[in-house]
């Protein structure tokens, strides 16, 4: 697959646009744990599903293609996938981590990898000063994610990427919210790349994955050995699913994201609602830095009800919104992350970072935006 073709048409065709020795179009699904052997020391290059499989190999070829890195590996989740990039670090070490992320990378670091000496500091990534302060001896590495879950700040991967470079850190970005199609980190500084597979690449809420993508050689080998060892890989099946979402990738974003800024718009104006954190909000927080290093906002937002009655009455009466945790996939999702996505985080973080009883997410899908915003306006105001 030729790696001038534009964005569209490398996600149709994935990375060898289909089987080479068929001709199928849909690229097939090798359903087989082991693989067998000629004679001694002869390989077809498959061996066992766990350390590759052809099915799988052709996701992680086609994401790293998208994502305009050297490789790629796919996981059985996206934490799996994270849970990966953590053993590049080693007892001892220390981390620096947005401190507004996905529910589950925290708990990832605070309960389970802090007691095993990997310490993290979460810190507020957007600013700068913070992060360079957070700095010490033994840190080793830096995670970030931009839009960050649930609050949709915006950090500057850029600058990040300097300072990571300036103190010798892996910078390791969570590009799950924008995907390749609208944010490419590797091409803005980051080292690694981390995907929930089972979000926008996936797609259509039916199979859970991960990946990662690095941007060069540098960590490959070492990531091919953790994941084979600890052995959390994705199977054939799963890989095509994501294969086939990928295939609509950039249609269903654009299609979701116009539907997100109607509503985030629409969610602005209204007296029962008092803010919405959306980076697609002309002139919002973040703006700007998003505009410099993305093509888009995504389609994930969050918004505070003015009064905490509304948000059982929302949840209990939405109809063409399905009160469900998730995100990114073609059905519009609301969450409450409060006891849901970020149940575990401790309290005086979720008073600080605005994650309480008063939050709610959406992840905006592709239904007609009249049908949408319908439903929202007899949810909020019947
Ligand atoms: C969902 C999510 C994850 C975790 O992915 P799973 O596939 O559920 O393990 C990580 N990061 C972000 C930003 C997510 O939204």
């Amino acid at each position: 697959m030729s790696d001038k073709c534009n964005f569209e048409t490398r996600a149709v065709r994935g990375a060898s646009g289909g089987d080479r020795i068929t001709g199928a179009i849909s690229f097939p699904i090798y359903q087989s744990a082991t693989f067998k052997h000629a004679g001694l020391n002869e390989s077809t290059g498959y061996d066992y599903s766990r350390l590759q499989n052809p099915t799988v190999e052709e996701l992680e070829k086609t994401v790293a293609l998208l994502e305009k890195g050297e490789e790629a590996l796919a996981f059985a989740t996206g934490l799996a996938a994270i849970t990966c990039c953590i053993h590049l670090f080693k007892g001892g070490d220390h981390v620096i981590i947005s401190e507004d992320l996905y529910g589950g990378t925290f708990r990832l670091f605070h309960d389970i990898y802090n007691d095993l000496g990997i310490e993290a500091t979460f810190v507020d990534t957007r600013n700068l000063e913070e992060v360079e302060k957070a700095v010490k001896k033994n840190t080793k590495g830096i995670l970030i994610e931009t839009p960050s879950n649930p609050s949709l700040r915006i950090t500057d991967i850029r600058a990040i990427g300097k300072i990571a470079k300036t103190n010798n850190l892996i910078f390791i970005v969570d590009n799950t919210f924008l995907t390749p199609y609208y944010q490419r980190p590797l091409e803005l500084g980051a080292d690694v790349v981390v995907h929930s597979g089972t979000k926008y690449l996936g797609g259509h809420n039916d199979v859970l994955a991960g990946l990662i993508v690095v941007k060069d050689k540098t960590h490959v080998e070492r990531l091919k050995y953790i994941q084979m060892s600890t052995g959390a890989t994705l199977g054939a099946f799963e890989a095509w699913l994501v294969l086939r979402g990928i295939k609509t990738l950039h249609i269903r974003l654009d299609r979701s994201q116009d539907n997100a800024i109607a509503v985030a718009n629409w969610l602005d104006k209204q007296e029962e609602i008092t803010e919405v954190h959306y980076v697609g909000i002309v002139g919002s927080e973040g703006y700007e830095i998003n505009k410099s290093q993305s093509s888009g906002f995504g389609t994930t937002l969050s918004f505070r009800v003015k009064d905490i009655g509304l948000v059982a009455k929302i949840l209990k009466s939405v109809k063409v919104v399905s009160f469900a945790e998730s995100l990114g996939g073609v059905d519009l999702l609301i969450t409450y992350p409060f006891t849901q996505t970020h149940a575990e985080m401790p309290d005086d973080l979720r008073k600080k970072l605005g994650v309480d009883e008063y939050l709610l997410r959406l992840s905006v899908g592709i239904e007609n935006i009249d049908d949408i915003l319908g439903d929202l306006k007899q949810a909020i105001k019947g």
